[in-house]
């Protein structure tokens, strides 16, 4: 699995430490107010669990799956494929995703949980590929910045595969070029 790494761009230990970050960041705001953390499969599972056993106060854990495709005509339309368990009228939100890409999906996301009148509504997202933005969002705490290229580990895949990675890398061209 290794082998399929062009390289690393963050260690374990980097992500650790800027989770310990985020986390501080995330309990000074929200510690006193049982936010609903909105975890956004399957990609930000594991940047979920990492976060939440830091996050030491009472929150809701629930989970959106969402797909997005493009069809030739419409770049970034997205589909909800599980929604929540959780009413979220007058709570407080985080959603939590693995990377911002060209922002579509947090856009459609946060659209859609706003009209459920959230108390409020912000983004907490592992990844930022800032160059790749289409949509009108940006993430509130960020992990990291990374370049425009194709980027697996710490729940991202490529077509199933690389998610278990402890590390955020870059996957080899010649992975999904053949
Ligand atoms: P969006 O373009 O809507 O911001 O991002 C949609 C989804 O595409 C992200 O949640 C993520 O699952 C996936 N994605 C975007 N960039 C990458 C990447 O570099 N690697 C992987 N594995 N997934 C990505
Ligand atoms: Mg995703």
């Amino acid at each position: 699995m290794n082998n399929d790494i062009e390289k690393v761009l963050y260690t374990h230990e980097q992500v650790n430490h800027r989770l310990d970050e985020l986390a501080s960041e995330l309990t000074a705001k929200y510690h006193d107010q049982q936010p609903v953390i909105v975890s956004v499969m399957t990609g930000a599972l594991v940047f979920t669990g990492e976060m939440i056993e830091r996050l030491n106060f009472k929150l809701t854990l629930d989970y959106v799956d969402v797909s997005s495709y493009a069809d030739g005509t419409q770049s970034g339309k997205v589909q909800l494929i599980q929604d929540l368990s959780t009413d979220i009228k007058d709570r407080p939100v985080i959603i939590m995703e693995d990377i911002v890409d060209t922002g579509h999906t947090l856009k459609f996301l946060k659209d859609l949980l706003k009209g459920r009148s959230a108390k409020s509504i912000e983004i907490c997202a592992l990844l930022d590929k800032p160059d790749r933005r289409e949509a009108d969002v940006e993430g509130d705490y960020i992990g990291f910045e990374v370049p425009n290229e194709f980027i697996v580990g710490y729940g991202l895949d490529y077509s199933g595969l690389y998610r278990n990675l402890p590390f955020v890398g870059v996957l080899k061209r010649s992975v999904y070029e053949n």
